[in-house]
């Protein structure tokens, strides 16, 4: 079982999100247990303040080590490893989400204002985490998408393993295109292959989607997978039919 710990100003933000659907069912049935710290609790002063103005001036405020390193010390496990959310942190990825899963417990620190006091960072905080190249007001919505992606990697938390495995990036490329009912929807047909109940026939058509969309659409991921043979021939056939 993954423990999250998340320690945030805002925990109110999180009950919704983590209390629907997949994330809800995965608590229910003990494959990951979510608890939410307020670090308000551990201001320890008289109006519980958890931010102040910067050393040195200039604008904006800062969040206060004490109450942070208190609410870490308060939760920590020894294998516990605090997870800071900030856009300075190493960009979040499958590979990383799925490394992520194998852990027993994550401490997620969601940080406000400025972000929080270096003292924090250099001391308490193991990693830091990025979930892309923008600013957001707080950690908050950092730590939500971190929590989805890893937890839909610990087996048994979708409904079918398969699906995880077959999404985009798993195995370093783009997923396929997907159809449902209705066959034929204004004018908009579904690929007759997918129709023929050949399954080897519908695999590949699948493989050479997925490859053609990886193509178009993120070429660079193409640099770092390891295609098998089959797939660089595949790959092959589809450039030479893109150029003529
Ligand atoms: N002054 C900080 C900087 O430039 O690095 C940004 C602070 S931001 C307004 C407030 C908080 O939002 C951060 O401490 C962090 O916890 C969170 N945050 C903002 N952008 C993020 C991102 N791209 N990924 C993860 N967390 C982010």
């Amino acid at each position: 079982m993954l423990k999250f710990d998340i320690l945030t100003i805002f925990p109110n933000m999180f009950t919704g999100p983590l209390n629907e659907s997949i994330l809800k069912r995965a608590q229910d049935k003990g494959l990951i247990n979510i608890d939410i710290n307020d670090i308000r609790s551990f201001a320890q002063n008289k109006h519980n303040n958890v931010d102040d103005s910067p050393y040195g001036g200039g604008a904006g405020m800062v969040m206060k080590p004490e109450p942070i390193f208190r609410a870490v010390e308060d939760v920590k496990s020894k294998e516990g490893k605090v997870i800071f959310l900030s856009p300075q942190g190493k960009t979040f990825d499958q590979k990383l989400a799925k490394e992520l899963a194998k852990e027993d417990h994550l401490i997620l620190l969601c940080g406000r204002y400025e972000g929080v006091d270096e003292r924090v960072r250099k001391e308490v905080v193991d990693e830091e985490i990025s979930i892309g190249d923008y600013v957001l007001t707080g950690g908050e919505l950092s730590a939500m998408v971190v929590i989805d992606a890893v937890a839909r990697m610990i087996p048994g938390v979708l409904g079918t393993h398969q699906s995880a495995i077959e999404d985009s990036f798993y195995h370093g490329i783009l997923d396929y295109p997907h159809y449902t009912r209705p066959r034929k929807y204004r004018d908009l047909e579904v690929p007759e292959v997918l129709l023929s109940g050949n399954h080897q026939k519908i695999d590949a058509w699948r493989k050479k989607e997925a490859l053609k969309r990886t193509l178009l659409r993120r070429p660079d991921l193409l640099d770092e997978v390891e295609l098998t043979i089959d797939e660089k021939e595949l790959l092959n056939e589809i450039k030479e039919e893109m150029e003529n």
